[in-house]
């Protein structure tokens, strides 16, 4: 049956040492502190439909404590990158039977090849036995894996998913994504810095109605190695100029850091004067079949 809605809530929205940072006394995270509500951030995921998740932090099951989501439905987790805040085991290592739990359904984790390896061997490690095949391990936590590269297009359920490469690491496979269903297309760029040449060439074939984008560092701050909130309007304005968005995408600014102006308010009023908006955690977006 075809769903006549897309549903998308933000889990998290932080970069890699969440927001406000542990043990950080800078400006960014006591100003966090003080304010809290939206200033407060977990690592970065997102849920699709309740049974499509975006990267599988280690915020994802209090964020779905949080949110009132419930993970038991999930069926298929894209994954961007193996980097810890997008990627801990520890919740896929519960689905054995060992622990109590009961679990019907099997899991399609999708990722670059070199992702997969990686999450495979945190998972041996993590489960050390004396035949330890691949195989034994994916059938004792019903999880399969599905490869997907740099430009290719697939299948996943009801969801038609393609890869872009990610400038960020890519000694481990970084991927951006396009996920449609419906005819609604969602991009997820995070993370990354400034897009490759050969990133920009597939993107600009490419329509999306939702556009979420690396923002880890705020206003005033030059990062190198993922996107400010200059280097993100740079972004929007040349998607802008490919036809890839226009006024009727909304682009949404997510995995914050604690450089540069980060306030809530303030990065805010910022995005309002350049046309995106700030995502926090539980934000929902919701588009019905008769908009498209
Ligand atoms: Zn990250
Ligand atoms: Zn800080
Ligand atoms: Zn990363």
């Amino acid at each position: 049956m075809k769903k006549n809605k897309m549903e998308l809530i933000f889990l998290g929205t932080s970069a890699d040492p969440s927001m406000p940072v542990a043990f950080c006394e800078c400006v960014h995270c006591k100003l966090a502190r003080k304010k809290r509500k939206k200033n407060l951030r977990k690592r970065s995921s997102i849920m699709i439909n309740s049974e499509l998740l975006i990267d599988l932090g280690p915020d994802v099951q209090t964020a779905a404590f949080m949110h009132k989501c419930d993970l038991s439905n999930i069926k298929y987790i894209l994954i961007t990158h193996p980097h810890s805040d997008h990627f801990d085991v520890s919740q896929l290592i519960a689905r054995q039977s060992d622990y109590g739990t009961e679990i019907k359904n099997k899991l399609k984790i999708i990722g670059s090849k070199r992702t997969i390896e990686i999450i495979k061997e945190i998972i041996r490690n993590k489960l050390p036995m004396a035949d330890n095949s691949y195989e034994k391990l994916c059938d004792m936590l019903k999880i399969e894996f599905n490869k997907i590269e740099n430009t290719q297009e697939i299948n996943i359920g009801d969801y038609k998913v393609k890869a872009y490469v990610a400038n960020h690491d890519r000694a481990v496979g970084s991927l951006l994504y396009k996920i449609m269903i419906n005819n609604v297309s969602i991009f997820y760029g995070l993370d990354t810095s400034d897009f490759l040449d050969e990133t920009w060439n597939e993107l600009k074939n490419d329509y999306f109605d939702i556009v979420i984008l690396d923002h880890t560092y705020g206003i005033g701050y030059k990062g190198k190695d993922h996107l400010s909130a200059e280097s993100f309007v740079k972004h929007i304005t040349r998607m802008r100029d490919y036809g890839i968005i226009d006024n009727k995408s909304r682009i949404i600014a997510s995995h914050f850091s604690h450089q540069g102006i980060m306030e809530y308010q303030l990065l805010k009023k910022y995005a309002k004067k350049n046309n995106y908006e700030i995502a926090f955690d539980g934000m929902i977006i919701m588009i019905f079949q008769d908009r498209i």
